[in-house]
């Protein structure tokens, strides 16, 4: 494997060796996920069939989870709340690529828009096989700053919204469904401020899957709870002001990237992790190590 190896120097710990090793850790990155890309095309279309919807699918690790299923062969719905020319081009770039999809417009903190998108997605595919519930929000800030209300909005959309899409959902899925949460590593362990409230979220996630895989094993549906570490995306910037704690804490000193989220999404929804539930699954650099 071409894989850039770093060599012990004595000047470790000096500033300008980190950053360089940092730099060679996002190349050393760059260069496997090409090789990847590669070895993916090849490979077999492993959801062939299949009816994924995606909550949140319009930006972000939602929208590379829609467009790596689609890759995958499945048949992808989307739901997003504000952003219309978002969800569309999601939608167009699957197209593009051979594939089907549809956006539906449903705020995950509003219960009967989320029933109805999960009955369009099933009226309009005549099936339901895979639910990602990744619609989530965070409100960084101090904790003794954080208001009632901000509480109530990121539990509405990160814990009502997935009991509300996956109660919808689960009334069409048969054996070999999968559901797929989009935790978090702080749903884990934090090593970072700002986030209690959200954190709150993403540790009651971790024990719906729980308590769900075992609710439900009995159908042959499986509930998996896939745990990112800090993601670039709009929601949480590689450059923004609570980047720093978040990179410092992971053991690759680096943020991860959508796709890596999206490849275990894939491999989650996909025949090889039969046996897999209950699980949650940390793709974190190395945050929760
Ligand atoms: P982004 O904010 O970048 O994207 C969020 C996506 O969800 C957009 O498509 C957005 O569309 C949609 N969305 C936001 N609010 C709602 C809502 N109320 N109802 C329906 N859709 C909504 O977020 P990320 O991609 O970073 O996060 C996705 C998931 O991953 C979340 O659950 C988040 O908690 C989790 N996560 C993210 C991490 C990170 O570091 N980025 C780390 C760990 C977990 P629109 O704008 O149209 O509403």
């Amino acid at each position: 494997m071409l894989r850039i190896r770093l060599v012990e120097q004595s000047v470790t710990g000096q500033p300008e060796f980190l950053a360089m090793l940092s730099v060679q850790n996002q190349l050393a990155y760059e260069v496997e996920t090409s090789q990847k890309e590669r070895r993916r095309k090849t490979m077999s279309r492993k959801l062939e069939g299949k009816i994924a919807l995606v909550t949140g699918g319009s930006r972000g690790i939602g929208a590379a989870i829609a467009k790596r299923l689609a890759a995958d062969g499945a048949t992808i719905a989307i739901t997003y709340s504000k952003d219309a020319n978002a969800a569309s081009a999601v939608v167009k770039a699957i197209e593009k690529s051979g594939g089907k999809a549809i956006a539906i417009q449903a705020d995950a903190a509003n219960a009967e828009a989320v029933k109805a998108a999960v009955e369009k997605a099933f009226a309009t595919f005549g099936r339901l096989d895979v639910l990602v519930n990744n619609a989530g929000t965070a409100i960084p800030k101090p904790f003794e700053e954080a208001t009632l209300e901000e509480m109530d909005r990121v539990i509405d959309i990160n814990v009502r919204g997935v009991f509300v899409a996956t109660q919808a959902a689960l009334k069409h899925m048969k054996s070999g469904g999968r559901v797929i949460m989009i935790g978090s590593a702080v749903g884990e362990r934090v090593a970072a401020p700002g986030l209690v409230p959200y954190a709150g979220t993403k540790g009651a996630v971790k024990m719906f899957t729980q308590a769900l895989a075992r609710e439900i094993g009995s159908r042959g549906i499986t509930v998996n709870n896939v745990q990112p570490g800090p993601i670039d995306t709009e929601l949480n910037p590689a450059a923004g002001d609570w980047a720093v704690p978040q990179k410092a804490a992971t053991a690759l000193d680096r943020y991860g990237h959508v796709d890596e989220v999206a490849a275990l999404v894939a491999f989650v929804a996909g025949p090889e992790s039969s046996y897999i539930t209950g699980a949650n699954l940390t793709v974190d650099g190395g945050m929760n190590a």
